[in-house]
């Protein structure tokens, strides 16, 4: 059996994990979990998300579909935040996984879809399901069933015990750097050095004491064992489609379409500019000249933002993310070319070699020891203040899907740390 569960969290608490975690413990005399259970991330431009756009699905084997379901309902039941005006669960059991479920869970990682795609498909295959409210949920639970994770890597999420769920988080940060000096670049985003900021843990009031991230299970533990904190109720190790770049099309730039995440290819068309409040943009055109696309590298992108202010027109760079409001908001870009800078300044003597002055305003430039003219300023080319190569934005600002670049391999990766 197949178990897919979605919308069951609010912003004011619960968890999606937090339910399919205490759901497997309640189902353990019913069957047994065949590997490791999903936490799959859908879209991340969807618009209803609580926050990651997250799902659960895990393998059940068991005799007993009846009363695994009845468990299930009961479980959802309780743990649903059933008040929040944006929580609409869905759960979904189905005997297996066809390849249109499969087909499904690709749209819903890169596409935005309706509630009435998802019960069309369920009813197409005859899967069992239950939604509650609007159960826009069943996409979410029917997309985690179905997803496939040609790419995938692990997240060890520990969960608070009950009677602290609310209370500000008691972790102990310098066994939390160590657990990352000792573990990375097997585990990631636990901290954001460069930041300065403790990254693995949620401030909200929800069941999730930290997760742990990486691409060794033997590391994660590794992590978990070094990290002091208040106890936890139960941790459960994750496969999942984050930083795999799973939501990520290859387009051209005059095709994309709003709350789709792309990578282009194109040459940049002016100079940054920042706006208030420390929002940077540039404008990308792809190399027949024909379309343009706006970039954005926002505040919270923080030291990404440097790179980014040293393009200039002409560099070739190949960029990675979320087309929204027409804009794409940087995830990671790729300098391919840099274009020659060159300044104009005033020319050298041609006697002594000494940079010439102003003669006064359109009398061009004079040498004051040798009395020398000239009527034109000189072109310079200068050193650029950036390289070529691989750049992404800081832990404290990565997506979940985000693939890091600690996990490609090549020449030239700055990996943000
Ligand atoms: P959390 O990460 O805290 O568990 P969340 O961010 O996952 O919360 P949900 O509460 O699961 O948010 O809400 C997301 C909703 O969007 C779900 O109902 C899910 O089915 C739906 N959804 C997911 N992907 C898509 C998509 N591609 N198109 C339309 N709806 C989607």
């Amino acid at each position: 059996m197949f178990i897919g569960i979605d919308d069951t969290d609010s912003e004011r608490g619960l968890c999606t994990t937090y339910l399919a975690a205490v759901l497997m413990e309640r189902l353990a005399p019913l069957g047994e979990v065949v590997g490791l259970p999903r936490l799959v991330r859908l879209n991340p431009c969807a618009r209803y998300k609580t926050r990651g756009n997250a799902a659960l699905a895990f393998e059940l084997e068991s005799d007993r579909p009846d009363e695994v379901k009845e468990m299930a309902l009961k479980t959802v039941l309780e743990l649903s935040d059933f008040s929040g005006s944006n929580t609409n669960p869905g759960l979904v059991i189905a005997d297996g996984v066809t390849a249109k479920m499969t087909a499904f869970y690709r749209r819903a990682v890169t596409e935005i879809l309706e509630i009435g795609e998802a019960r069309e498909l369920l009813d197409e295959e005859g899967v069992w399901h239950r939604g509650f409210k609007k159960g826009r949920g069943l996409i979410g639970a029917l997309a985690a069933i179905g997803a496939d994770l040609p790419d995938y890597t692990y997240e060890l999420i520990a969960y608070r015990e009950r009677q602290r769920w609310g209370t500000p988080r008691d972790i102990d940060a310098a066994s939390v750097w160590k657990a990352d000096a000792l573990t990375y670049p097997c585990t990631w985003d636990t901290v954001d050095c460069h930041n300065r900021r403790i990254v693995f843990a949620p401030h909200t009031g929800d069941p999730v004491l930290f997760g742990i991230r990486g691409s060794d299970p033997d590391a994660i533990e590794v992590a978990f064992r070094t990290i002091k904190s208040e106890p936890w109720e139960r941790r459960v190790l994750y496969k999942t489609n984050q930083g795999t770049d799973a939501h990520i099309l290859d387009g051209a730039i005059g095709d994309v379409v709003d709350c789709q995440s792309y990578r282009l290819h194109g040459l940049v068309a002016d100079r940054p500019a920042a706006i208030e409040g420390g929002h940077l943009f540039f404008t990308l055109q792809d190399v027949d000249k024909k379309s343009l696309l706006k970039c954005a590298a926002f505040e919270p992108t923080k030291n990404f933002r440097t790179i980014v202010s040293r393009l200039i027109p002409g560099d070739e760079v190949e960029v990675w993310g979320a087309v929204r409001e027409g804009k794409l908001n940087l995830e990671k870009i790729k300098i391919l070319n840099l274009a020659l800078q060159e300044i104009l300044e005033a020319p050298a003597c041609s006697n002594c070699g000494r940079r010439m002055e102003s003669a006064g305003k359109g009398q061009g430039y004079r040498c004051r020891c040798c009395k020398t003219k000239s009527a034109d300023r000189e072109r310079r080319i200068v050193t650029r203040d950036l390289e070529k190569g691989f750049y992404e934005v800081p832990p404290c600002a990565r997506r979940h899907l985000s693939k890091p670049l600690v996990r490609f391999t090549g020449e030239n990766m700055h990996p943000s740390r």
